[in-house]
């Protein structure tokens, strides 16, 4: 699919089928949805009428699986130091890539997760990868999309080559993918506040980790300034970020095809923030 497609993470409260007519009630042309309650470690079956609902809502809207980006549960800790842990989380993100599979989504987008101080960087990414091996074995058809990081509290993830060493030791390489936050990123030490910056920021991802990995974009404006390592959004234009990097990124024709997410922190502006994003398309006038 060619063009932006752009929305928010979305409420799926009340049921998954939910998600599309909230992401379409805010004008919406993709999406980010929790598959379950994403505070707790285990959630009844899907129902085959809130699967049928879902498709129908999402069909009835336009919005096609490749522009969905369920987000897993927060609990998940991949790369767990804890042996337990780690068994109890791979279970978990398990049952969530059958919930995408069931619903017919193809991505499924997750925080590698964190040492806790615990262990070593590179062990705990072959953990993680062993992860992601094991749950792509068992399913079919969902790519498990790894976000970057700010590198708060241990979780890996928080580099270009970090992201690289995970997905050099996943087996699958059609099914694994990566989403950009630009929040993390920022919070990492990626200066991604001009065009420059964010071209210099692109330009490596696309040597260090392939251009043909990127399935997804979050953008947040961040409370935290360049290299704090703080995973804190802020609504667009009100943070340390700023508007511009939301600007590139709506002409960068490498962002075309694949959903590009709003995390910010106000529900309320998201149609006003989808707006503005649109109006950054094109022409190269502010909006
Ligand atoms: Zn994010
Ligand atoms: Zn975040």
């Amino acid at each position: 699919m060619t063009g932006k497609f752009v929305g928010a993470h979305v409420s799926a409260e009340g049921g998954v089928q939910n998600a599309p007519l909230n992401a379409a009630a805010i004008g919406a042309t993709a999406f980010a949805l929790f598959v379950k309650n994403q505070k707790t470690w285990s959630a009844p079956p899907l129902a085959d009428a809130q699967v049928e609902a879902f498709q129908a809502n999402c069909q009835a809207h336009g919005f096609d699986p490749s522009v969905i980006l369920p987000h897993d549960s927060y609990l998940i800790n991949l790369g767990n130091p804890d042996r337990e842990g780690l068994l109890r989380s791979r279970a978990a993100f398990l049952d969530e890539m059958r919930r995408c599979e069931r619903l017919g989504l193809r991505l499924l987008n997750f925080h590698p997760g964190s040492h806790k101080g615990e262990m070593a960087e590179e062990p705990c990414m072959d953990l993680i990868a062993e992860s992601v091996n094991l749950a792509l074995e068992a399913t079919q058809g969902v790519t498990a999309v790894i976000e970057n990081t700010a590198g708060q509290g241990g979780y890996l993830g928080r580099t270009f080559e970090q992201l690289a060493y995970m997905i050099d030791k996943i087996q699958d390489k059609s099914r694994v993918g990566v989403c950009l936050d630009t929040c993390h990123l920022f919070g990492a030490g990626y200066d991604l506040r001009t065009a420059e910056t964010y071209e210099a920021a692109m330009k490596d991802f696309g040597e260090i980790v392939g251009l043909a990995y990127l399935k997804g974009m979050h953008l947040n404006d961040s409370k935290g300034t360049l290299g704090s390592r703080l995973d804190r959004h802020h609504s667009l234009g009100e943070g340390e970020l700023g508007l511009d990097v939301f600007r590139c990124i709506m002409r960068d024709p490498r962002a075309e095809g694949i959903p590009l997410i709003l995390e910010t922190i106000e529900p309320d502006r998201w149609p006003r923030e989808i707006a503005m994003l649109r109006s950054f398309e094109g022409t190269g006038e502010e909006g």
